[in-house]
């Protein structure tokens, strides 16, 4: 095959992308459409531009991703290594000069050798080139619609109105027990039950909990197909126990009755170490809903993984269509990366984008396939996007994905320490001929 390719998309992804393929000798054609046609988000003209928040999330050894990040430099990221030369202060956060951030990335692709940068919107999927789609969460209509041909309809996403997703081992199982409503299924579902005064007090907290502001491309369609809970909650004080919160069909096995309340957290991963709050998907604040979320029995300790949003954002269903190179499974010449194959933050799109880089140049380069496993947070992330799953959601770097340690840690900071360690020792393991 050609060693040229294609990459769909100047954002974090597609700048990553771009870069470790010229870097390895491969010709590289960088579509950006932004310096004729914006989306919604964008609105200046360089590439990476960090569309909201300047941070990049914990730098830190003991936060996934910090972890993450680490790997990345490992790796030779240079979007990281942009980022860690345009930092300003903000903790144990990498946050950055957005502006120097994303100028410097510019720069550096428009100077590239091997790169050639096409400031037009891609339309067309090429059949005989290889092309790596790294449109982001606002990939445009025209090319929404090819991707929406070769993959089908049914797989694609227009926004995540996701629930949280919290750890097993964070959950209260004193209090919360294992049933199916009306005893169908195998008791799969965790169970958290309220008695009349918990349900009270959850409800008066989250009516009046503070919302996330919607930006004016997400107000029109968001709430057609998909109720908040704080909206459901808002349309009556029982609704809630009428739908979400129904108690009908659970016989809690402590008492022998059914409770006033009951919220349902379902199976989110393989191994079990992940639930996800069925029915919670929400607009509030981070902060509110750990606060509001923590007052259900038996989530009071919760170990939020990730909170639930309610935003535009387009994205295909990986643990059907990719391969663990990302890769569509039907089309030998079709990537993803970034935002819009479920990996979800500005970081997992770096390093996707990266992973989608090296593989394809390995493939061009008639090396072997560079796969991690979910040792690394990095191979935890592709493991959760390209393994099949009855709902998939969008999902960033966080501890409760990647491979637990043979023995129990009860300190989290040292376990996540411990977790780090292994995976750092891991990925430099792999690395060798990268
Ligand atoms: C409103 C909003 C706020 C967000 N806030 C945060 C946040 O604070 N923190 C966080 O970690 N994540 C945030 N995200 C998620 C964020 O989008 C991703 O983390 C990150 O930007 C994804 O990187 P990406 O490379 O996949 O996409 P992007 O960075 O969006 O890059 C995609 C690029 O592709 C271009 N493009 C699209 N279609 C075409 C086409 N047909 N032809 C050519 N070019 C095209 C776009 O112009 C864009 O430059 C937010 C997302 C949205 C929508």
């Amino acid at each position: 095959m050609e060693k040229e390719v294609i990459v769909v998309g100047a954002g974090l992804a597609g700048s990553e992308a771009a870069y470790q393929l010229a870097k390895r000798g491969i010709k590289v054609k960088l579509y950006e459409m932004k310096s004729k046609q914006k989306t919604p988000a964008h609105s200046k003209d360089y590439y990476s531009e960090l569309v909201c928040s300047n941070s990049l999330g914990s730098d830190s050894l003991e936060n996934a991703s910090g972890l993450m990040k680490e790997e990345l430099r490992i790796l030779g990221s240079m979007l990281i290594e942009v980022a860690d030369r345009n930092r300003v202060p903000a903790g144990q956060a990498l946050a950055v000069d957005r502006d120097g951030f994303s100028e410097e990335i510019t720069k550096i692709l428009k100077n590239m050798e091997n790169i050639e940068i096409i400031e037009e919107e891609f339309t067309e999927i090429p059949n005989d080139k290889i092309v790596i789609i790294a449109s982001g969460p606002l990939t445009s209509d025209k090319l929404f619609a090819k991707i929406s041909e070769i993959t089908g309809e049914e797989s694609l996403y227009f926004y995540d109105a996701a629930a949280p997703i919290v750890t097993f081992e964070s959950i209260n199982m004193n209090i919360a027990y294992f049933q199916s409503r009306y005893g169908k299924g195998d008791g799969e579902y965790i169970n958290c039950p309220m008695n009349k005064e918990e349900y009270y007090n959850f409800y008066n907290e989250l009516i009046k909990a503070e919302r996330a502001e919607l930006k004016n491309f997400e107000k029109e369609k968001l709430f057609d197909a998909c109720m908040p809970i704080e909206k459901i909650a808002m349309s009556g004080e029982k609704t809630m126990t009428f739908g979400p919160l129904k108690p009908k069909g659970l016989i809690n096995p402590k008492t022998d009755k059914m409770d006033y309340a009951v919220v349902q957290l379902r199976q989110d991963d393989k191994e079990g170490k992940l639930y996800n709050i069925v029915g919670f998907q929400t607009n509030l604040k981070f902060g509110e809903q750990k606060r509001v979320f923590s007052m259900i029995p038996s989530l009071e300790n919760a170990e939020f993984v990730r909170y639930g949003v309610m935003h535009r954002n387009t994205f295909i269903n990986s643990t059907k269509l990719l391969d663990k190179t990302l890769k569509l499974k039907n089309k030998d010449n079709i990537y993803f990366a970034g935002q819009i194959t479920g990996g979800e933050g500005y970081v997992t799109a770096i390093a996707t984008g990266m992973y989608t880089a090296i593989n394809v140049a390995n493939r061009l380069n008639g090396e072997k396939e560079f796969i991690l496993e979910d040792i690394s947070e990095i191979g935890a992330i592709v493991n959760y996007i390209t393994e099949e799953k009855k709902k998939f959601q969008p999902m960033g770097a966080n501890f409760g994905i990647i491979r637990s340690l043979d023995e129990n840690i009860r300190d989290k900071k040292e376990k996540y320490r411990r977790l780090s360690e292994r995976a750092i020792e891991y990925l430099k393991k792999s690395i060798k001929g990268v």
